[in-house]
């Protein structure tokens, strides 16, 4: 087992990243508790939830916190309770970090409701160092056709997209409306067309709306206007409250609009008649499940899901952080490991 100290980056001070808020400092190897990995990271995603807890706009949970849920990394030791991991396998790491598993939510299986849920890279350190660890019951065995740098982003882009895509409830050959194509639209979008969906896709960005049409997508149109055709689902990618009524208004009978962002503007009011009426709904989308990132890490496999990728050495995480802030790429970030 790895021990002595590690390169790790820690948000000494949450505050904008351009005024050094994220640092790179030497700390102890993590040691794993009773039930944890300790994982050396190989490749770890950067997310907009990273640019969040550096900056300040979520809560502390932890004072100097190591950001990253999207980490890709080899098992270098265990807890003294782990079971059924060896050294050197391969294991994703992701958002969720811990469930308490006895909560009414956990014992129906959302545990993605969870009200003691714990998160990797706000609650506990994450992937943007040399080591991080993570209970064993919420590491995931990553498929063995996608290498390193394409698994990183499927940790969270790719499964938060997937559980949104689930909520949509899009019945078999449907007609899937995407508002924003973005990360995580991005890998959905391959999921939903692989399962023979017709895709439409809304949103501002000329380039954005290009990448869906390489994709697959039917139509590519900005986010106001309407769809080729009635939808039978839609998910709402951006973080915009005003596309709410826009996109149940694209609902045909019976659609389902689900919302899968974290944060949302303020819905504008709905009107019944065009809106609501003739039994369309409105879900958001909470975290997601074990189960979630099981089903589909072996989807992505299976249908050669690929994110659009640029890669950043781990020793320049917060240029990739800034240039994620001022919209510098499409696609994700990867941070790869160059300081071990
Ligand atoms: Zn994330
Ligand atoms: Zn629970």
């Amino acid at each position: 087992m790895a021990d002595g100290t590690m390169r790790a980056w820690s948000v000494l001070k949450p505050g904008p990243v351009a005024e050094g808020g994220l640092r790179l400092v030497e700390k102890p190897v993590p040691v794993p508790g009773d039930e944890e990995l300790l994982v050396r990271v190989r490749a770890c995603g950067v997310c907009r939830t990273d640019l969040h807890v550096t900056e300040g706009d979520l809560p502390v949970h932890r004072p100097g916190v190591t950001p990253g849920h999207e980490v890709v990394g080899v098992v270098a030791g265990s807890g003294a309770a782990v079971r059924g991991f060896a050294v050197g396998e391969r294991v994703g790491v992701a958002w969720l970090r811990w469930t308490d598993g006895t909560c009414a939510y956990c014992a129906r299986g959302a545990e993605n409701l969870c009200p003691a849920s714990r998160y990797t890279g706000w609650d506990a350190d994450g992937g943007y160092a040399e080591y991080t660890t993570v209970p064993a019951a919420f590491a995931y065995r990553l498929p063995g056709g996608l290498d390193d740098v394409a698994c990183a982003p499927l940790l969270c882009a790719g499964i938060i997209g997937y559980r949104a895509l689930r909520r949509a409830a899009l019945p078999p050959g449907g007609r899937l409306g995407l508002y924003g194509f973005g990360g995580s639209a991005h890998l959905c979008a391959q999921v939903a067309l692989a399962e023979g969906a017709t895709v439409h896709v809304l949103t501002r960005g000329a380039a954005a709306r290009r990448l869906a049409l390489d994709l697959g997508a039917a139509s590519a149109r900005d986010a106001y206007q309407m769809p080729p055709e009635p939808l039978d689902s839609a998910i709402l990618f951006a973080p915009v409250g005003d596309l709410v009524p826009v996109a149940l208004r694209a609902l045909d009978r019976g659609g389902v609009l689900s919302i899968a962002g974290i944060h949302l503007s303020d819905v504008p009011p709905l009107r019944y008649e065009s809106e609501l009426f003739y039994e369309k709904e409105l879900r958001s989308v909470t975290s997601n499940t074990r189960e979630d990132g099981r089903e589909f890490l072996a989807l992505a496999a299976r249908h050669g899901v690929r994110a659009t990728t640029h890669i950043y050495p781990l020793s320049r995480a917060s240029d990739a952080l800034r240039d994620l802030g001022q919209g510098r790429f499409d696609g994700a970030a990867v941070l790869v490991n160059d300081l071990s």
